[in-house]
Order: structure tokens, then sequence, then C-alpha cells
């Protein structure tokens, strides 16, 4: 019983680590976007400065900074924010809905691409190396994920 809780703690906390890495992938194949995707070095857009990783915890941070640069104080777009929200939330959801399931893990990677695609649809592809990026990004999907993949292997056997 406890492995079970621990496990489901670590699933909803990779989760947590996707809703956070979609920032450097969703959102750098979007129109505007200079930066490569997956790239773990954040620049803040306005002042060029680079963010402290202690500044890059995922929801706190944002948060606990008033969603500010750190040095130049103009604001950290909401859509960093709400990406990791409404990744975390529906990922966990969809995961605790279908019981930890296969299916539960294939039907996360699937909601993951597709609003990955509604992002680019709706604001449009970056300028520069889109499909070079593109590619970047679902390989790093497939190792991002592969994470989650494990825990929900050991959640299937324990
Ligand atoms: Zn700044």
């Amino acid at each position: 019983m406890a492995e079970i809780l621990l496990l489901r703690t670590a699933i909803f906390f990779s989760f947590y680590i996707i809703g956070a890495y979609a920032t450097t992938d969703i959102l750098r194949l979007l129109k505007g976007s200079t930066s490569p995707v997956g790239s773990s070095g954040c620049y803040c857009p306005v002042c060029g400065c680079r963010i402290a990783l202690k500044d890059q915890i995922p929801i706190i941070s944002y948060i606990l900074g008033k969603g500010e640069c750190r040095s130049c104080h103009s604001r950290i777009p909401a859509s960093d924010l709400f990406l990791e929200i409404f990744l975390f939330a529906a990922l966990s959801i969809i995961a605790a809905a279908t019981s930890f399931s296969w299916f539960g893990f294939v039907f996360c990677i699937a909601f993951y691409e597709l609003v990955k695609a509604a992002f680019i649809l709706i604001n449009g592809a970056r300028e520069k190396d889109f499909l070079r990026n593109l590619f970047v990004s679902l390989l790093n999907n497939i190792g991002i994920f592969a994470i989650t993949g494990i825990l929900f292997f050991i959640n299937y056997i324990v």
C-alpha cells in the first residue's frame, strides 16, 4: 500500500516536471520564439538575462517572484504558468481517472501532443527552424515520457 502511494506520488511528480518542461518545448515551437527547443537555458525575453535555476522551480517560482523577471521586473508571460498548471492538472486527472492503466499512460502522451498541436495551430509555428525543432521536440518527448512509462510499469507489476 505504501509503495503504491509512493509510486503514484512519483507519477504526479513526473507530470509536474512535464508541465514545466512544456514551457521549453511547446512554447518554443510557437511564432516569435528563437530559443532552441528543450535547451535548459532560460532567458528573460525582455532584458535577456539568464534566469537562475532557483527561479525556475515550476509554478512555485512564478508565484514567489510574482510573475516578474528578477532583474528587469518585466512580466513573465502568464502562458508559462498556465501551461505548467494546466498540463500538471490534466495529466494527473487522466492518470487517476484511468486508474494508472496503460491506456491512461498512452492517453497522457496523446493529450500532450494534442495540446502541442493546438498551441501551434492557434499561435502559429515559429519562423526559424520549425521542422528541426519539432523533430527535437518529439525526440525529447519520447525520453521524458519514458521516465513516466517506467513508473507506470512498476505500478502495473506491484
Ligand atoms: Zn528581465
